[in-house]
């Protein structure tokens, strides 16, 4: 017995067989005629089809064979572990394209796109980079422009690097439906067919690796589609989008695991019956420390997909555990790949005798495509701050807890940022599961809230109280919510909903019901300090102090991001900005890195411009609005390096210390 048992089920493991044995069977020659002209795709999908697992997800009903996620992942790995282009192509049309429909598509749209999918008779494709949108999916520029006489949408745009789009019988395709609003409210998925007019390819890539797949670039042209292949709702593109990454990543994790499956197995092999120096070379360390690397690093790559897979199938968030699955898999398997022909010498560079350096060459793609290392890095490092704040959120909730639900709603003005909601008027309607509903009024940049009903809301959340209270104690959150589908939002206004999302701010005492009174100026009036402006170090003294006043407003984010390189800063939306400066982390509150430096780098008069090394601790929740006042102190100066050290407290006009700590700053030199 070995642990598969523990980490698999039994049918699982069943499925698993059974899927190894049609692979060896019908998969392997395909491997070796996959980059011929004249290979048969239709067949492949059809046999895709008759052994059920292009429709593995797809309900019954649908033509599939409805099967948990897992399956997806054991058929993809094991494809993969023998040919990494047939799983691309089968991701591609079965997965990438057919899961939208499924979950988006109306009944029609299933019917007539999803079933030949499900059942191999058709191939599909997903649509969303073009020749300027890579990672930044939201720069997107293919329109889709409603044609009122024609009854039609009209889409035009390019394309590139969509897998399958030369072969395919359909894509999956997101424009831009409403450019004036950002793109992430604007955006929509349409279901396109290939052999309609406007519809170009315009060349398939050469690529270095997954070769025999056909990755395309196409141009749509005056494209007419019809009413009925609008996907979801108008401008839900950029949700539709979102609701599948996690699973997508998951499912290149399984990939990337069956490219380093087969590399490895012939290392262990190789070095067994390969010698030198009278023995085998498995004896030496420098060889069989290589074949330890590589077990250690699939069997924490396996871990990390099962956790991820187990935690999609129970429908729990978990967009920061797929996407460590995904980069951490991709990254290994190229380093497994690398180790293994390292342990075969020429026998594994050359093409003769192993696939070792077509593994290599197709696992490079892993990195790259479903999103960048870098990319995932940055979504990982945010998932964490978004968990850390949560989890100071979960500290304060004990002090909120005997609050009743009715007064946490009738709270829910009181975290009104009006500066957020400029131009908006809505009604949004709050429908519970187990309590009575409310109505949240929200009338240019004015908030009030009720119970009751309406008919005609701009937009309904439909959720219970449990799951509110804890979104308004910051518990949980509530894009994750929505794709576990814990709040349902019923609207066809996007911009609204993505608004709404950053409309409010809660802290214990509004959650308690203490109204927040925000003051009108919002100027920065910094006073004036013991410090003289042009102070060189000799100059300052040790102990010598200064006072610096100013009232906070949006504006210091702006000038964070302005100031800062940081990527994080800028990619960031500002609840965020301010987690790094200089590359160093140094505040998790909304405004604190702004603030600080405001506050302490740049506006203390007398010192210079530069203030580095900061260190700041938070101890209490800073408002636009808020008066603050530094207090600083010389503590120390390092004369070779031109810069004192300084300490500081932060206090609002109440007195209490909002947040202290020290930095380091080179005054200016005098002339
Ligand atoms: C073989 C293949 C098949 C594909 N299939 C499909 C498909 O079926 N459908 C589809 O829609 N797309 C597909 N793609 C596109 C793929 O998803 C993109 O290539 C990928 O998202 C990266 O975009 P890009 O190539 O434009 O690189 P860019 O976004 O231009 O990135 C270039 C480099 O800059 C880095 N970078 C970019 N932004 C940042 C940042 N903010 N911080 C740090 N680094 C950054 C990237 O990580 C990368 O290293 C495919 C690509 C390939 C190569």
């Amino acid at each position: 017995m070995n642990d598969e048992t523990l980490l698999y089920t039994k049918d699982e493991l069943a499925f698993r067989s059974k899927v190894r044995e049609w692979v060896d069977k019908e998969i392997k020659p395909l491997a070796d005629t996959i980059t011929s002209p004249d290979f048969d795709y239709r067949g492949y999908f059809k046999k895709l089809g008759d052994f059920g697992l292009s429709g593995l997800l797809v309900p019954k009903k649908y033509g599939g064979s409805e099967k948990p996620f897992m399956y997806q992942l054991i058929a993809g790995e094991e494809i993969s572990a023998v040919c990494p282009s047939a799983t691309m192509m089968f991701g591609a049309s079965c997965t990438l394209s057919a899961i939208p429909i499924l979950q988006f598509g109306t009944e029609e749209q299933k019917e007539k796109y999803l079933v030949p999918l499900a059942k191999g008779e058709k191939i599909g494709a997903l649509a969303i980079t073009e020749p300027k949108v890579g990672s930044d999916t939201a720069g997107m520029v293919t329109t889709a422009k409603w044609n009122d006489k024609e009854d039609c949408w009209v889409l035009n745009g390019e394309k590139r690097y969509i897998t399958n789009a030369s072969i395919a019988d359909q894509i999956v395709v997101f424009a831009i439906t409403d450019p004036n609003v950002d793109s992430r409210s604007g955006m929509s998925a349409f279901i396109i067919e290939t052999s309609w007019e406007g519809f170009k390819v315009e060349k398939d890539f050469d690529l270095m690796g997954r070769n025999g797949v056909h990755v395309t670039h196409f141009s749509l042209n005056n494209l007419k589609v019809p009413k009925e292949n609008l996907l979801g709702k108008e401008n839900q593109g950029f949700l539709i989008l979102m609701n599948e990454l996690d699973s997508e990543r998951v499912g290149i994790a399984a990939e990337a695991l069956g490219c380093m499956k087969t590399p490895y197995e012939i290392a262990v092999e190789y070095s067994k019956e390969r010698e030198q120096f009278g023995r085998p070379i498995s004896r030496f360390e420098g060889v069989s420390f290589k074949i330890a690397d590589m077990a250690v690093k699939m069997r924490a790559a396996r871990l990390l997909l099962i956790s991820a897979a187990r935690m999609i199938q129970n429908n729990m968030p978990c967009t920061k555990e797929a996407t460590i699955a995904k980069l951490y898999a991709t990254e290994v398997s190229l380093d497994v790949c690398d180790m293994a022909i390292q342990v075969c010498g020429g026998a594994g560079y050359v093409k003769n005798y192993y696939p070792l350096e077509k593994f290599y060459r197709d696992a490079r793609l892993g990195t790259i495509g479903g999103g960048t290392s870098e990319i995932l890095r940055f979504l990982i490092q945010r998932e964490v701050y978004i968990e850390s704040r949560r989890d100071s959120a979960a500290q304060i909730t004990t002090e909120v807890e005997d609050v009743d639900f009715d007064t946490m709603m009738a709270s829910i003005p009181n975290g009104f940022r009006p500066e957020r909601a400029e131009g908006v008027t809505a009604v949004i309607r709050f429908s519970f599961d187990d309590t009575d509903s409310w109505l949240l009024n929200i009338d240019n940049q004015k908030c009030s809230i009720e119970k009751g009903d309406t008919e005609s809301p701009k937009m309904t959340v439909k959720t219970n109280s449990a799951t509110w209270s804890d979104i308004l104690l910051g518990k949980m959150d509530a894009m994750q919510a929505m794709m576990a589908e814990k709040v349902v939002i019923d609207t066809d206004d996007m911009e609204l909903l993505m608004k709404f999302a950053r409309m409010f701010r809660f802290t214990p005492e509004i959650l308690q019901g203490v109204p927040k009174t925000i003051p009108k100026e919002t100027q920065v009036t910094p006073s004036e300090s013991t410090f003289e402006l042009g102070k060189s170090l000799d100059e300052i003294e040790i102990g010598e102090t200064a006072e610096s006043t100013m009232i906070v407003n949006d504006e210091h984010i702006d000038l964070y991001a302005q100031m800062s390189g940081d990527y994080n800063a800028l990619h960031m939306d500002d609840e965020y900005a301010a987690t790094t400066m200089f590359g160093k982390r140094i505040a998790h509150g909304p405004i604190g890195g702004a603030l600080v430096a405001r506050v302490i780098g740049t506006q203390l008069p007398g010192l210079g411009t530069l203030a580095f090394n900061m260190k700041v601790n938070f101890k209490a929740p800073v408002f636009p609005g808020d008066e603050i006042k530094a207090v600083v102190e010389v503590t120390e100066k390092v004369v070779e390096d031109n810069l004192c050290r300084l300490k500081f407290d932060v206090f609002n006009q109440d007195g209490v210390l909002v947040m202290d700590g020290y930095a380091n700053v080179m005054p200016p030199i005098k002339q």
